[in-house]
């Protein structure tokens, strides 16, 4: 079963005279219980992909279908019911509430989801490497900790589509194993994985490498 498709995605930016073509026409299609690696150069359009596929950002052409229901040119309440349903994201910054503990971030993503789980709480945050800082606030954690803390937070509510952007900037090789075996589980259930990363670790135990070059897919 697809789970979420991508048609001709075109996004382009414009900063006064410049042009910047940051998807020139990317299609994509993510099955139920699909783990797919999103490489590329830096400006390669991942992050612009990303929150095109989520809803979070709308594109200049094409659209989305996510369980089957187009996504896009919807209204922003709408995007955001389907986004809350279908989506776990992780994106480069802004993850977190930054007056509440590791611990209590992943618990509110729960709560959103109508769900409380308190040994699901204690095994994301051991999942993410994260047991000795679960305590610490948003703003006391290093860059890679708090990407970790907002992939815990992505998977708080076992989302059927992950949808994270170099969660894995700097973990340690066992942090790393471990989010293997994470994203493996989601495999089994039939979840979908879709990760941007520069992780080669990572990307080989993805069913699929998609390469991003110049807003384009190189190949699938
Ligand atoms: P990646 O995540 O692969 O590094 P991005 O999707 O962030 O790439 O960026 C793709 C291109 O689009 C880059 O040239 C970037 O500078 C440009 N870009 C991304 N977001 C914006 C924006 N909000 N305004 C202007 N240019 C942008
Ligand atoms: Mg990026």
């Amino acid at each position: 079963m697809t789970a979420l498709v991508a048609h001709e995605l075109y996004r382009f930016f414009h900063t006064g005279d410049d042009e910047t073509f940051a998807l020139r026409g990317v299609s994509l299609a993510l099955c139920a219980g699909e783990f797919v690696a999103l490489v590329g150069p830096s400006g390669s359009g991942k992050s612009t992909l990303l929150s095109c596929l989520t809803g979070l950002d709308e594109p200049d052409g094409g659209h989305v279908e996510v369980g089957g229901m187009r996504l896009t040119r919807r209204s922003e309440a709408e995007r955001a019911r389907m986004r809350a349903s279908h989506f776990g994201i992780l994106l480069q910054t802004g993850n977190l509430f930054p007056h509440l503990s590791v611990r209590q971030n992943i618990r509110f993503q729960m709560m959103l989801a109508g769900k409380s789980d308190e040994a699901r709480v204690d095994a994301l945050v051991e999942t993410v490497g994260l047991r000795a800082r679960a305590h610490a606030f948003a703003t006391q954690l290093s860059g890679g900790e708090t990407a970790r803390a907002g992939l815990a937070v992505a998977l708080a509510a076992d989302p059927p589509i992950l949808i994270a952007d170099e969660p894995t900037a700097e973990v340690d090789a066992d942090t790393e194993s471990r989010l293997i075996d994470h994203f493996e589980t989601r495999r089994r259930a039939g979840l979908t994985t879709l990760l941007a990363t520069h992780s080669g670790a990572l990307a080989r135990k993805a069913d699929r490498i998609v390469r991003l070059h110049d807003g384009r897919v190189e190949d699938d």
